[in-house]
């Protein structure tokens, strides 16, 4: 085995989930860590990489948010329905540095998928504005409401947002239930990037910081997409059974790189990914599956 040694380490605190997850959720692997097997991981790790905190939904535990000044991060990951529950959460979270707030608002989709709906996620807006703290829409795209993205944008704008994500659908975890037309084609993938360059000409990065997910690979169309998938070579995923992933779409049995131990990331090859394709992309959606286990030199 070789140790990893690359940038980043996406440290998964839990499967858990207080909504029991939403239909499009690609949450794949089982188990939760111990704030405190969180916090020694935090330490160790943060030593040598970059680590980021992520869920399933981490306030299914608020002392995983012990962690997060460890690995230096002040933003966190939630479908919401915590804060809607408990919005005096946010002074506990702010207490341990969490300033950023990124939040599931799936437009034009999220009663379909989700139990939590619009005017809870608006009210939720609210309290963070009450706060001070800065908030991002995370939004999943699919053939509902691919091409929805200048309102998207101007209804993020009107909320307060300082940003918006977008996340391609991806047959992945609960997701794999639902229907295949779901699945963007790459016409439509096309048009997505269409309005994101006109989106992105309409709002600077003042008014509004536009991102996409890595899960709509290289835009084609563009000679300056930087597009570079570092799944493996650059970042990977310790779940909470201390097993090694190259993405977190891609945390699921079957798909292991490699293995936590004694506080050391060990990976069972080194991965030459060359970065052109999304790694979850061409197995989730394009059934690539010979590209993906060449490339993550998985063992049949
Ligand atoms: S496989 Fe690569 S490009 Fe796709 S989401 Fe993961 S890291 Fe990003």
């Amino acid at each position: 085995m070789v140790e990893y040694e690359g940038k980043e380490v996406i440290l998964m605190a839990c499967s858990s989930c207080n909504i029991k997850r939403c239909k499009h959720c690609y949450i794949s692997y089982e188990g939760d860590r111990t704030p405190l097997e969180l916090k020694k991981l935090a330490n160790i790790l943060t030593k040598r990489h970059e680590v980021y905190i992520n869920g399933a939904e981490v306030l299914v535990n608020k002392e995983y948010f012990d962690s997060y000044k460890i690995v230096n991060q002040n933003w966190m990951l939630t479908n919401g329905f915590e804060i809607y529950k408990n919005p005096s959460i946010l002074d506990y979270l702010k207490e341990r540095g969490i300033e950023i707030v990124e939040m599931s608002y799936h437009f034009g989709i999220q009663d379909k998928i989700s139990k939590i709906n619009n005017s809870m996620l608006e009210k939720n807006i609210e309290y963070l504005k009450a706060k001070d703290m800065k908030f991002k829409l995370l939004v999943t795209i699919n053939t509902e409401n691919y091409n929805m993205i200048e309102k998207m944008c101007d209804k993020a704008v009107e909320l307060g947002a300082y940003g918006i994500e977008f996340t391609n659908f991806l047959s992945q975890g609960n997701a794999r239930n639902m229907n295949s037309t779901n699945l963007l084609s790459s016409e439509q993938i096309s048009a997505f990037f269409d309005q994101l360059l006109i989106v992105r000409k309409k709002y600077s990065k003042e008014q509004l910081i536009i991102d996409r997910s890595g899960l709509f690979g290289k835009n084609k169309n563009n000679s300056n997409c930087h597009f570079d998938c570092i799944a493996g070579r650059d970042m990977v995923v310790v779940t909470p059974d201390d097993n090694v992933y190259p993405c977190l779409f891609l945390a699921k049995p079957g798909l292991e790189i490699g293995k936590l131990a004694d506080g050391k990331i060990l990976l069972n090859e080194y991965i030459e990914n060359e970065g052109n394709l999304c790694l979850a992309q061409e197995l989730c959606n394009n059934n690539n599956e010979e590209f993906v286990s060449k490339v993550l030199k998985l063992r049949k």
